[in-house]
């Protein structure tokens, strides 16, 4: 791709992985110690900021950006994105290298392709960079791989809500991993069972993954409701099926009634269990 306009500048979209500064990929670290702009999404982790000192930082997070949440702007969402597009290709085409920071994989529920769609229209020349996207944190921060030799062969990467913020379920994959349901646990549970995935299959919330105080907690696909309050306001993912399970234990279904949490800082599980598995449940085993 070529940049249109004499002394246009590039814009690299930047996985900022799920968490901490030290998960940004080197590449992602070294693009950032080149640009002029940054513009951030609300997940990025403020540690980035010394990364590129010498960068102009805008916050583009859709709360941030408008300072309303979606739901209090009547779903007028798109506004926000437009608006995000425009100053990518403004900043670019000003002869700055631009980086567009993202949280975990920018090709991920990003909306990389509207960004790269209007970049390209303008005929600003992009790079993406990739990140550590959240279920892959989660599965990092539990110790429970995505696939298993033998039973889990596939993985999908859901989203459960619609466009039109409808919540539809299916069964994709031997894992699949749930984003954006944070809020929505118990009906996620039901439309899971409806959609065939039997009630005690396991599942495993995790929340702030690849953060400092993540947690994660475990239940049956029919119990999923149960993870509201105690993952409420922070960003989670849910993990269903096969890569739910901890090893060693795949053969037994998930007690719900035996839930365990654990911070980062290897603190002691909030609810503490005589289960010698207790430990393999927890977020940082
Ligand atoms: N591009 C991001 C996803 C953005 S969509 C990625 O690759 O991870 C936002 C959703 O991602 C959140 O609603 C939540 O479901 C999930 N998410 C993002 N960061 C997370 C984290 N640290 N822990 C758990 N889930 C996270």
């Amino acid at each position: 791709m070529k940049a249109n306009g004499v002394g246009a500048g590039r814009v690299v979209f930047v996985g900022a992985g799920p968490g901490q500064a030290d998960l940004i990929t080197l590449r992602g670290a070294e693009r950032l110690r080149a640009a002029d702009v940054v513009l951030f999404d609300s997940l990025a982790d403020p540690a980035l900021l010394a990364l590129a000192p010498q960068a102009r930082w805008i916050d583009v997070g859709k709360r941030g950006f408008s300072g309303v949440p979606h739901a209090a702007r009547g779903g007028r969402e798109n506004t926000g994105q437009d608006t995000i597009n425009a100053l990518l290709v403004k900043h670019a085409l000003s002869g700055v290298n631009v980086v567009r920071l993202k949280g975990g994989d920018p090709s991920v529920f990003g909306r990389l392709e509207e960004e790269l769609a209007a970049l390209a229209t303008a005929g600003i020349e992009c790079e993406v960079v990739p990140g550590v996207t959240a279920a892959l944190a989660a599965a990092a921060a539990t110790q429970r791989p995505l696939t298993r030799r033998g039973a889990g062969r596939s993985v999908a990467l859901t989203t459960a809500m619609t466009q039109s913020g409808d919540l539809v379920a299916g069964r994709h994959a031997d894992t699949e991993s749930f984003y954006m349901a944070g809020k929505q646990l118990a009906a996620l549970s039901r439309r899971l069972v409806a959609a065939g995935w039997p009630a005690e299959t396991p599942a495993l919330v995790v929340s702030r993954a690849g953060w400092p105080d993540q947690i994660a907690s475990e239940h049956g696909v029919g119990t999923l409701g149960d993870a509201t309050v105690l993952h409420s306001g922070r960003p989670t993912v849910v993990t269903i099926g096969v890569g739910a399970t901890a090893i060693g234990t795949s053969a037994e279904p998930i007690d719900a009634s035996r839930m365990t949490t654990a911070s980062a800082t290897g603190a002691a599980p909030a609810a503490a269990s005589s289960d010698p598995r207790a430990e393999a449940r927890s977020s940082t085993p």
